[in-house]
């Protein structure tokens, strides 16, 4: 039986995961964490200690900034030496608590034995008290707040929670070892989201390049069923290997059949979609009391003599990871956060990593240089491998025209920034680049419409 999988666009890049075999390493604690209040999509957090302040890992530093946001820890003990901008991975200005390391004490009541905890509790406003207080937030890319997603608004009812094992960005491995390694731990994650959601049914999708995960699950599920009810209505589903198959949108569509209209989120077809890693987090903060204050991530490339999947405290500076690792070699001309498609390159290697760093890519300048422009033929090709149905050359010229009405008209802001078009251009032309200009643009303007419309409503309201 052919497996699932999306129905439009996608591409098959070699997968490169070359760290496949490397088990999961706790990476020692770095000498100084710098902790970013923007860890998440939606309002940073405000901190709520001050500099000189002793802290233990696990303890709050900072509280949501509003309804989208998310409390975050200190991920060691030590001082608190400055409170302030620093740049993040990309380069921007974040505010930013640095924390010099003192010993590894942790905060009360967190359980950090390596015991399975499988009895969860059946009060779910105590279970997404955790997970807020937890600051868990989804670990497949968006760092969207976890609690938010669970709390579908009013109307709206989820009837399939997909967990996404696929991992299809090319070289990344951490999911794959979650998978082989915490396999139980991400089960009882799973039917924790899935009682709060007050769904029957949740699939743990997974590539069919990963079959000992996909068998390895089974049998965790299958063991777990058997154990008690709670774990009853969790299958496994292997899906073909394609990218992007673990585009939200896309697995949506592969799993349930069902499209994502534009403007819509995955609650308007009944789907929630969290990643496995996330399913982890979950487990940790509903059954260990553990917050958010620790990430695994791949380190890999083809110039490195040994490949690494190391779990991190959040705040760790790269620099210090990559010296763990033992170095750069000379060939490395730069280093990737996430993995080659949708990855965007570390502007400076202090940057410290964040809750949604899933993996360090190192590249030679062999492996980042362009090939030469040439002028497009009209092939359709990048129309053919667009996951989201776009027409990437015209969105292409449109932004070059800054035409921003036509960019809407024709979806811009729809685009995943897969890089599938960019991927499949024989013309070499810069296609995700510069899409990517007129899609901030179109969102711009999206966002001030909305705006102007609820400030026009609450006047009206108000007279
Ligand atoms: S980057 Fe955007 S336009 Fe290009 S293939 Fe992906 S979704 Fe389509
Ligand atoms: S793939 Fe490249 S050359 Fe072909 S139509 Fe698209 S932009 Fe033009």
């Amino acid at each position: 039986m052919s497996k699932r999988t999306f129905s439009i666009g996608g591409i098959h890049p070699r997968d490169s995961k070359i760290s496949r075999e490397c088990p999961i390493e706790t990476l020692p604690v770095p000498p100084v964490a710098y902790v970013s209040v923007s860890q998440h999509i939606g309002a940073p957090a405000k901190p709520v200690v001050a500099v000189g302040d002793k802290v233990k890992a696990g303890q709050v530093v900072a509280e949501p900034g509003g309804f989208v946001s998310a409390f975050i820890h200190s991920p060691v003990s030590g001082t608190v030496k400055s409170i302030g901008p620093r740049k993040d991975l990309a380069g921007n200005n974040q505010t930013t608590i640095e924390i010099a390391v003192e010993g590894d004490e942790w905060a009360e009541g967190i359980d950090l034995t390596p015991d399975v905890v499988k009895d969860f509790p059946d009060d779910n406003s105590a279970i997404m008290d955790k997970i807020r207080q937890g600051g868990i937030v989804g670990l497949g890319g968006a760092t969207f707040p976890t609690q938010v997603k669970l709390a579908p608004p009013p109307g709206k009812k989820c009837e399939m929670l997909i967990i996404n094992g696929c991992e299809c960005e090319p070289y990344l491995t951490c999911n794959y070892r979650y998978m082989l390694e915490r396999a139980e731990q991400v089960v009882i994650g799973t039917a924790i989201i899935k009682q709060v959601l007050g769904v029957d049914k949740a699939t743990i999708a997974v590539e069919d390049n990963k079959p000992e995960s996909i068998a390895h699950v089974q049998k965790v599920v299958d063991s777990l069923a058997a154990s008690s009810p709670k774990f009853s209505g969790i299958s496994v589903m292997p899906m073909q290997t394609k990218y992007p198959e673990g585009g939200e949108k896309q697995l949506i569509d592969a799993v349930m059949h069902r499209q994502v209209p534009s403007g819509a989120l995955p609650i308007d077809v009944g789907a929630v979609v969290q990643n496995v890693a996330t399913a982890f987090a979950v487990y940790e903060a509903v059954q260990k009391n553990k917050p958010l204050v620790s990430n695994t991530l791949t380190l890999t490339g083809d110039c490195l003599s040994a490949q690494h999947n190391y779990e991190v405290r959040t705040g760790t500076p790269i620099s210090f990871i990559i010296e763990c690792a033992g170095g750069l070699p000379e060939t490395a001309a730069k280093v990737i956060s996430g993995g080659p498609m949708m990855g965007k390159a570390i502007a400076n290697l202090d940057a410290a990593t964040v809750k949604g760093t899933s993996g360090l890519l190192v590249l030679t300048e062999e492996q980042t240089r362009r090939r030469p422009q040439s002028n497009c033929i009209r092939c359709g090709k990048c129309s053919d491998a667009c996951p989201m149905g776009l027409e990437p050359f015209l969105l292409f010229r449109l932004t070059k025209a800054d035409m921003a009405d036509e960019l809407e008209a024709n979806a811009a802001q729809d685009c995943i920034e897969c890089g599938c078009c960019l991927y499949s251009c024989p013309a070499n032309l810069p296609l995700l680049d510069i899409i990517r200009t007129g899609k901030q643009k179109v969102m711009g303007i999206i966002r001030a419409r909305a705006a102007a419309a609820k400030a026009a409503a609450e006047a009206k309201a108000a007279k």
